[in-house]
């Protein structure tokens, strides 16, 4: 067996060229166990490859002694997505962020996987242009993990998601042949869309080693207002209805009450504690036609019963509005060790009635269940703060949380909005895709890696799983 291993990493070395890029050493396989979610699963190798050659080579390997390959941004995903499940190599891209490059003609960018999100949006924004995919993971997460995930953020609800910027694609096959999808045009409609396929698959149907993205021209100026309400269903009921005024806003978030209390409890920001939610919503665009529709949002907050609208008067002001909503993540990691975040999604005129359930999801398990998120997509974060230590608080979180999957299915909605479905709701997958929709995405899985080698135990439940928060 030892002899094997030590095969394995000569054979992993000359695949690279270079040692110090294979790691094999207990203390680093552990830091390589975990994702921003549960469960600690170390692998036997990490590659930290620079360009696709290198990739093409790890998966010849990995296909010659059925190791499995598992992908890894910086392992910010809130759903099982990069742990090692079954061990093997993981393939770490965070150094691999060698080429962002824009392109103002055709208003593209060209990335390789590891380049950091934000950062291509900084660099758009030198052309007057725009990334609009913003998790709030942006400043930390890779891009590869953002496609993978298809991932989202405040402004899906007027600029879509990652999926909605990706042009084209450069992915490794889990044969080891490298595929182009797609390609740098708006439009191309040749054949099946591999692209799409690609992006959201989480890393279990190819390795993206490089992506064309769709820049936008940056909107002119933008508007933030932050409106709270007495009633947590009316602020559910107010996003409609501004929805239907006409406005598409760029961003529209809540806070729940217990989220409120929670920032300001770390930060002292000013906010109102007794509101049971505060929405905040930006809008962008000219500056003139801000003014207007800015009135007819207030107007719409003020017809459901709003108790305020507070309407920034400078970009100062609406970045200290914003601030709140970032810091409800931090503020709510303070009051117990281990936070659940869920992203169960409902359609949006189901909203007021999911803030009702959660409510009684709450009280019947008796936990600390606080929900924040980009309630203008329907996409709610209802997070719980508990003690992972706490055996019967994890069991509660447990029931609880298959009790807001189950609730958000029967709404309409799905399992997730945008944080994947990993290893973690597996196990939930029939519920909403129905045995014979799942049957048609394993022929797929099949297909494309008939050895399963490419990040395995993902997406697809294993027989008899089921949805665990503490492994022990
Ligand atoms: C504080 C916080 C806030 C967050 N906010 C949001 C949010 O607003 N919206 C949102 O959508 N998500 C959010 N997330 C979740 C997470 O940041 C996203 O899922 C992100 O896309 C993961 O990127 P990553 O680089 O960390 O990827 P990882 O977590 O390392 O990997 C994620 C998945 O992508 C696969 N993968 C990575 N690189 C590649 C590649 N090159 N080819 C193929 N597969 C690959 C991995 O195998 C894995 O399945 C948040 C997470 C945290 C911790």
């Amino acid at each position: 067996m030892e002899k094997l291993r030590e095969k394995i990493i000569e054979e992993l070395i000359r695949a690279l060229g270079d040692p110090s890029r294979i790691l094999t050493e207990d203390f680093d396989l552990f830091s390589y166990s975990f994702d921003a979610s549960f469960g600690v699963f170390k692998p036997d190798y990490v590659c930290q490859p620079l360009e696709t050659a290198e990739v093409v080579s790890i998966i010849k390997l990995a296909g010659m002694y059925e190791i499995p390959v598992v992908a890894r941004g910086t392992s910010t995903s809130l759903s099982g997505g990069p742990l090692p499940i079954k061990g093997g190599i993981v393939l770490d891209f965070s150094l691999w962020n060698t080429k962002l490059e824009i392109d103002p003609e055709n208003l593209t960018a060209i990335v390789s996987p590891g380049v950091i999100t934000a950062d291509i949006n900084e660099k758009a924004d030198e052309f007057g242009l725009f990334y609009p995919p913003d998790p709030s993971s942006a400043h930390v997460s890779t891009i590869g993990g953002n496609l993978a995930e298809n991932s989202g953020g405040p402004r899906g609800l007027k600029y879509g998601v990652t999926r909605d910027y990706v042009l084209g694609l450069e992915v490794v096959t889990a044969k080891g042949k490298v595929i182009r999808t797609g390609g740098s045009t708006v439009k191309n409609v040749t054949g099946f869309d591999l692209t799409n396929l690609i992006v959201g698959s989480e890393g279990t149907l190819g390795i993206i080693t490089e992506a064309i993205l769709r820049l936008i021209p940056k909107p002119v100026a933008t508007k933030t207002a932050m409106v709270s309400f007495d009633d947590l269903v009316d602020s559910g009921r107010a996003i409609s209805k501004v929805l239907r005024s006409g406005i598409m806003p760029s961003k529209m978030e809540i806070m729940d009450q217990h989220s409120i209390i929670a920032v300001e409890e770390h930060a002292l920001l000013g906010l109102p504690t007794d509101v049971e939610a505060i929405l905040l919503i930006e809008l962008d665009g000219h500056p003139l036609a801000l003014e207007k529709e800015m009135e007819l949002v207030s107007n719409a907050c003020m017809m459901v019963n709003a108790r305020h609208v507070q309407v920034a008067k400078d970009d100062h002001e609406a970045a200290q509005f914003w601030r709140a909503r970032k810091l409800v993540s931090p503020a709510i990691a303070k009051i117990k060790p281990t936070k659940i975040s869920e992203d169960a999604t409902v359609p949006r005129s189901k909203i007021p009635e999911m803030f009702q359930q959660l409510k009684r999801i709450r009280e019947k398990y008796n936990l600390h269940l606080v929900v924040f998120g980009h309630a203008g997509d329907g996409n709610l974060h209802p997070n719980i703060i508990a003690d992972a230590r706490d055996k019967d608080e994890m069991r509660r979180a447990e029931k609880a949380v298959e009790e807001i999957f189950e609730t958000a299915i029967r709404l309409g909605g799905t399992l997730s909005g945008e944080h994947g479905i990993g290893n973690m709701k597996s196990p939930f997958m029939e519920m909403e895709l129905g045995k014979d929709g799942l049957h048609m995405m394993r022929l797929i899985k099949e297909a494309w890696d008939p050895q399963n080698i490419l990040n395995p135990g993902k997406i697809f439940p294993e027989p008899g799983q089921g949805f665990e928060l503490s492994h022990d």
